[in-house]
Protein backbone atom coordinates (compact mmCIF):
# COMPACT_ATOMS: atom_id res chain seq x y z
CA UNK A 1 0.00 0.00 0.00
CA UNK A 2 1.35 3.18 -1.32
CA UNK A 3 2.06 5.65 1.82
CA UNK A 4 0.37 9.12 2.01
CA UNK A 5 1.49 12.58 3.67
CA UNK A 6 -0.01 13.76 6.61
CA UNK A 7 -3.43 14.89 5.88
CA UNK A 8 -3.03 18.12 8.62
CA UNK A 9 0.79 18.64 8.46
CA UNK A 10 2.04 17.41 5.44
CA UNK A 11 5.02 15.44 6.56
CA UNK A 12 5.69 11.98 5.86
CA UNK A 13 3.59 9.17 7.75
CA UNK A 14 4.73 5.63 8.57
CA UNK A 15 2.64 2.48 9.47
CA UNK A 16 1.49 2.50 13.23
CA UNK A 17 -1.14 1.07 15.02
CA UNK A 18 -4.07 2.01 16.90
CA UNK A 19 -4.18 0.40 20.12
CA UNK A 20 -7.86 0.58 20.63
CA UNK A 21 -11.03 2.60 19.43
CA UNK A 22 -14.46 2.34 20.78
CA UNK A 23 -18.10 3.67 20.90
CA UNK A 24 -21.11 2.76 21.37
CA UNK A 25 -25.07 3.38 20.93
CA UNK A 26 -28.48 2.37 22.42
CA UNK A 27 -28.25 -1.01 21.74
CA UNK A 28 -24.56 -1.60 20.03
CA UNK A 29 -21.16 -0.90 21.66
CA UNK A 30 -18.11 -1.75 19.24
CA UNK A 31 -14.25 -1.49 20.03
CA UNK A 32 -11.80 -1.62 17.78
CA UNK A 33 -8.14 -3.29 19.00
CA UNK A 34 -4.73 -2.73 16.94
CA UNK A 35 -5.82 -1.19 13.72
CA UNK A 36 -3.28 -0.45 10.76
CA UNK A 37 -3.20 3.18 10.51
CA UNK A 38 -0.34 6.06 9.48
CA UNK A 39 1.39 8.53 11.33
CA UNK A 40 3.22 11.31 11.12
CA UNK A 41 5.92 12.45 13.44
CA UNK A 42 4.05 14.97 15.36
CA UNK A 43 1.58 12.12 15.79
CA UNK A 44 -1.36 12.62 13.44
CA UNK A 45 -2.94 9.53 12.64
CA UNK A 46 -4.99 8.82 9.79
CA UNK A 47 -6.26 6.19 7.77
CA UNK A 48 -4.11 3.75 5.46
CA UNK A 49 -6.49 4.90 2.46
CA UNK A 50 -9.00 7.33 2.05
CA UNK A 51 -11.17 4.12 1.10
CA UNK A 52 -10.51 2.30 4.40
CA UNK A 53 -13.12 3.17 6.29
CA UNK A 54 -16.19 2.17 3.64
CA UNK A 55 -13.63 -1.45 2.98
CA UNK A 56 -14.37 -2.00 6.92
CA UNK A 57 -17.96 -0.94 7.05
CA UNK A 58 -18.44 -3.36 3.86
CA UNK A 59 -16.91 -6.09 5.48
CA UNK A 60 -18.33 -5.90 8.73
CA UNK A 61 -21.64 -5.99 7.07
CA UNK A 62 -20.83 -8.39 4.51
CA UNK A 63 -19.36 -10.65 6.24
CA UNK A 64 -18.44 -10.12 9.99
CA UNK A 65 -22.09 -9.07 10.90
CA UNK A 66 -23.85 -11.92 8.74
CA UNK A 67 -22.65 -14.66 10.80
CA UNK A 68 -23.88 -13.49 13.72
CA UNK A 69 -27.24 -15.62 15.49
CA UNK A 70 -30.21 -13.41 14.86
CA UNK A 71 -34.21 -13.57 14.67
CA UNK A 72 -36.23 -12.73 12.16
CA UNK A 73 -38.19 -9.39 12.51
CA UNK A 74 -41.60 -9.13 11.69
CA UNK A 75 -44.95 -7.07 11.34
CA UNK A 76 -44.78 -3.69 9.85
CA UNK A 77 -46.24 -1.37 12.27
CA UNK A 78 -45.66 -3.49 15.43
CA UNK A 79 -42.57 -5.56 15.37
CA UNK A 80 -41.93 -8.68 17.06
CA UNK A 81 -38.87 -10.80 16.33
CA UNK A 82 -38.92 -14.75 15.92
CA UNK A 83 -36.08 -17.26 16.42
CA UNK A 84 -34.29 -17.56 13.43
CA UNK A 85 -33.42 -21.09 14.47
CA UNK A 86 -36.90 -22.64 15.79
CA UNK A 87 -39.86 -19.70 14.84
CA UNK A 88 -40.76 -19.28 18.47
CA UNK A 89 -41.18 -15.38 19.78
CA UNK A 90 -38.25 -13.64 21.37
CA UNK A 91 -39.28 -11.85 24.07
CA UNK A 92 -39.36 -8.08 24.00
CA UNK A 93 -36.66 -7.81 27.12
CA UNK A 94 -33.11 -8.94 26.28
CA UNK A 95 -31.60 -11.86 28.40
CA UNK A 96 -27.90 -9.82 29.03
CA UNK A 97 -25.64 -8.79 26.30
CA UNK A 98 -23.30 -10.77 24.18
CA UNK A 99 -19.45 -9.44 23.02
CA UNK A 100 -18.94 -10.80 19.53
CA UNK A 101 -15.15 -11.00 17.96
CA UNK A 102 -14.40 -10.98 14.61
CA UNK A 103 -10.53 -10.56 13.31
CA UNK A 104 -10.40 -8.60 9.95
CA UNK A 105 -8.67 -8.75 7.05
CA UNK A 106 -8.28 -5.71 5.03
CA UNK A 107 -6.11 -6.34 1.72
CA UNK A 108 -2.55 -6.46 2.92
CA UNK A 109 -3.30 -5.56 6.03
CA UNK A 110 -2.42 -7.19 8.85
CA UNK A 111 -5.62 -8.49 10.87
CA UNK A 112 -6.74 -6.30 13.48
CA UNK A 113 -10.00 -7.16 16.19
CA UNK A 114 -13.54 -5.64 15.80
CA UNK A 115 -16.00 -6.72 19.32
CA UNK A 116 -19.44 -5.76 19.31
CA UNK A 117 -21.43 -6.09 21.78
CA UNK A 118 -25.43 -6.31 21.54
CA UNK A 119 -28.48 -7.34 23.64
CA UNK A 120 -29.19 -11.09 23.19
CA UNK A 121 -32.61 -13.17 23.52
CA UNK A 122 -32.77 -16.24 24.88
CA UNK A 123 -35.25 -18.24 22.78
CA UNK A 124 -37.80 -19.75 24.99
CA UNK A 125 -38.10 -22.76 22.85
CA UNK A 126 -34.52 -24.15 21.25
CA UNK A 127 -32.61 -21.93 24.22
CA UNK A 128 -30.44 -20.20 21.01
CA UNK A 129 -29.13 -16.83 22.41
CA UNK A 130 -29.42 -14.14 19.65
CA UNK A 131 -29.61 -11.04 18.24
CA UNK A 132 -33.49 -9.50 17.60
CA UNK A 133 -32.59 -8.32 14.18
CA UNK A 134 -29.35 -8.19 11.94
CA UNK A 135 -31.45 -5.31 10.22
CA UNK A 136 -31.25 -3.52 13.18
CA UNK A 137 -27.33 -4.12 14.08
CA UNK A 138 -26.54 -3.36 10.39
CA UNK A 139 -28.28 -0.11 10.67
CA UNK A 140 -26.01 1.05 13.17
CA UNK A 141 -22.76 -0.28 12.51
CA UNK A 142 -21.99 2.94 10.51
CA UNK A 143 -22.80 5.49 12.92
CA UNK A 144 -20.85 3.61 15.54
CA UNK A 145 -18.09 2.98 13.59
CA UNK A 146 -17.86 6.88 12.75
CA UNK A 147 -18.21 7.62 16.38
CA UNK A 148 -15.06 5.54 17.49
CA UNK A 149 -13.04 7.13 14.73
CA UNK A 150 -13.91 10.42 16.01
CA UNK A 151 -13.60 9.54 19.40
CA UNK A 152 -9.31 8.29 18.40
CA UNK A 153 -9.61 11.49 16.33
CA UNK A 154 -8.69 10.24 12.68
CA UNK A 155 -10.13 12.46 10.75
CA UNK A 156 -12.29 11.31 7.49
CA UNK A 157 -10.13 10.90 4.05
ZN1 LIG B 1 0.98 15.42 10.89
ZN1 LIG C 1 -35.70 -21.12 18.99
Amino acid sequence: MKTRSCIRCHSTTQPAVLENAASESDSLALRIERMPVLACPEGHRQFVSADFPRWLVEHLMDEDEAKLPSGREEGMLFKHYRCGECGADLAKEPDGSKTFAFDVELLDLDPFRVELTAPVYKCPQCSREQLHSLKEVRGLTPQVLGEAFRAAEIPPG
